[in-house]
């Protein structure tokens, strides 16, 4: 008899461990275990997600005939891991093989790779083919390259999966059009709300469940409204490509207060636990450029994202793990403060980007990467807290796609791996792309004194205290001639500002 596992971010009925089942002999495990729900102290909307489209999920293979073993999350007897539920398994039925799809995070990966050992029973670990780029083939492909660039790999994505090619050249000409992809918001601008699906009875006795075992953990659990079916995903995702793919270029990077969904299309929790499956995203926003529903700068954004950005993170992840997780290049230390749980602080952009953080399990891109992320960067956050935050605060967080964004992407904390200078900004962007600014105490027009905004003078004092580490990078030069130019008494007043920043947060005084 088989056992097949299947994890809650393997939520597809295409998924690898399922291909030969044998719908009478095997038998599929499913568990809902605490070490999972709490090795970071995931947000509340999160969890109550994953154990809901685990239980619809479940619920999907039952009527199809599969003999299911759910172990619910307060089942007295639930063992607490999965290698307890594993090995409770293979005690109680006649097992002689258990089956699984190698997991997508390096953790489980690692513990997996001893359970055969531990239970003595013959252990399948078979490739996740949902991905577009297998581990090995992103060696390959970086293998003996001086520097690693994502720009370069998509375009061999989109050569080897034959997308948005005009014969053996990109269609319209351009690769990439990202360039058209940066407005600002504009006034009036009619953005579409999110998808929301009405809690049935399995959600609702999913939310009950973590109302009353996740109480102390990060966000609000209500109003719930993602899909948890890939029937719901569907639905959403097809939302997405009517009411806003054709905006998604345009307003790619733009914030506008009080609008956290913007044109973005709000897949990526569906994505990540196999909902909805990146090709069939990709070609069919693809479709939408061909039938003339939305311009080429918009399908080819958000094409870019999943073939390429997604990709090329999850390459990385595996390409650098374990060490990936212990890398800290400019040597941060400070803790993360107390608003990034609380988002009481007087930055606006802050208190803005956490709170609907702490509301939605979600914030889009740009506020993940030149607000929250920027500020961590530019404040020498501690690179462990940081990623412990995102981690846990986003719906769509697993390790192999949130560690080398966080890690990599904003905190430029491998060096320059992942990416080639680090995203680091003063308050003039966030005021360019936002109307933040606006409703802020501080003035992002101000560079020093107690009104100045705090990215201004936080960014120089970055620039200026990893000269040793960034001057030598040939995208920084220009920044490094800035400084050379600033008088002695501008630097004294940003450190001093700095310093007096610092210091306020270190006190726990309201910044
Ligand atoms: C600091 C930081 C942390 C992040 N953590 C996560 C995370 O834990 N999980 C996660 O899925 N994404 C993460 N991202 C990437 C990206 O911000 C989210 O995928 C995106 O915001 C999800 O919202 P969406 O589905 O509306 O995306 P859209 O903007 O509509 O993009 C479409 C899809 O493209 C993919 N995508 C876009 N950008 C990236 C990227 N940089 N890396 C990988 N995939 C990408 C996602 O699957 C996303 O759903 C992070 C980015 C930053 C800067
Ligand atoms: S002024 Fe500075 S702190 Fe305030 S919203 Fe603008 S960028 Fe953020």
């Amino acid at each position: 008899m088989k056992l097949r596992l299947i994890l809650g971010d393997q939520l597809s009925h295409n998924i690898s461990s399922l291909s030969d089942v044998d719908t009478q002999n095997d038998i599929i495990l499913m568990c809902e275990v605490r070490s999972e729900a709490t090795y970071v102290k995931h947000h509340k909307k999160k969890i109550a997600f994953i154990f809901s489209a685990m239980r619809h999920f479940a619920a999907e293979l039952a009527e199809q005939g599969l003999n299911l073993r759910y172990v619910r999350y307060d089942d007295p007897d639930n063992a607490g891991s999965l290698s307890g539920e594993v090995a409770r398994a293979v005690g109680k039925h006649e097992i002689d093989e258990v089956i699984v799809t190698t997991p997508s995070e390096y953790r489980l990966s690692d513990d997996m790779s001893r359970w055969a050992q531990a239970l003595n029973v013959h252990v399948s670990i078979r490739s996740d083919d949902r991905f577009l780029s297998s581990a090995s083939d992103f060696a390959a492909w970086a293998d003996g390259r001086k520097q690693l660039r994502m720009e370069f790999f998509y375009r061999e994505m989109r050569r080897r999966y034959s997308i948005l090619m005009d014969q053996d050249g990109p269609i319209g000409g351009q690769w990439n059009y990202d360039a058209e992809n940066r407005k600002p918001p504009s006034n009036g601008l009619d953005v579409p709300t999110t998808y929301r699906a009405y809690p049935d009875a399995i959600t609702q006795e999913v939310m009950d469940l973590v109302g009353t075992h996740f109480a102390d953990h990060f966000g609000d659990l209500t109003p719930f409204h993602f899909a948890v079916t890939r029937d719901q995903a569907i639905v959403a995702f097809e939302e997405f490509i009517a009411r806003r793919l054709k905006m998604f270029g345009d307003y790619q990077d733009a914030m506008i207060q009080g609008e956290p969904w913007m044109f973005h299309s709000h897949i990526g929790l569906y994505l990540n636990c196999g909902l909805l499956e990146p090709l069939e995203c990709i070609q069919r926003a693809e479709a939408a450029y061909h039938n003339g529903t939305a311009p080429l700068n918009a399908v080819e954004g958000f094409i870019r994202q999943i073939l390429g950005w997604r990709e090329y993170v999850r390459g990385i992840y595996w390409l650098k793990m374990p060490d990936y997780k212990t890398v800290n290049f400019f040597d941060a230390q400070r803790s993360l403060p107390e608003f990034y749980w609380t988002a009481d602080t007087q930055m606006n952009c802050m208190r803005q980007c956490i709170t609907e953080t702490k509301q939605n399990a979600y914030a889009h891109h740009i506020q993940r990467l030149m607000v929250l992320g920027n500020f961590a960067l530019i404040a020498g956050l501690d690179p462990d807290e940081v990623n412990n935050w995102y981690m846990l605060v986003y719906a769509d967080a697993y390790e192999w796609v949130e560690l080398p964004n966080v890690t990599g992407m904003i905190l430029f904390a491998d060096g320059g791996l992942l990416g080639s200078k680090p995203y680091a900004a003063s308050g003039a962007y966030i005021n360019k792309m936002s109307n933040y600014c606006r409703s802020c105490k501080y003035k992002p027009t101000v560079k020093n004194g107690p009104t100045a905004c705090p990215f201004n003078y936080l960014y120089w004092d970055f620039i200026a205290r990893n000269e040793g580490k960034l001057r030598g990078n040939p995208r920084m030069g220009f920044v490094y001639k800035s400084l050379d130019r600033m008088s002695d008494e501008k630097r004294d007043a940003i450190q001093a500002d700095t310093r007096r920043f610092f210091s306020a947060i270190e006190t726990n005084e309201k910044v």
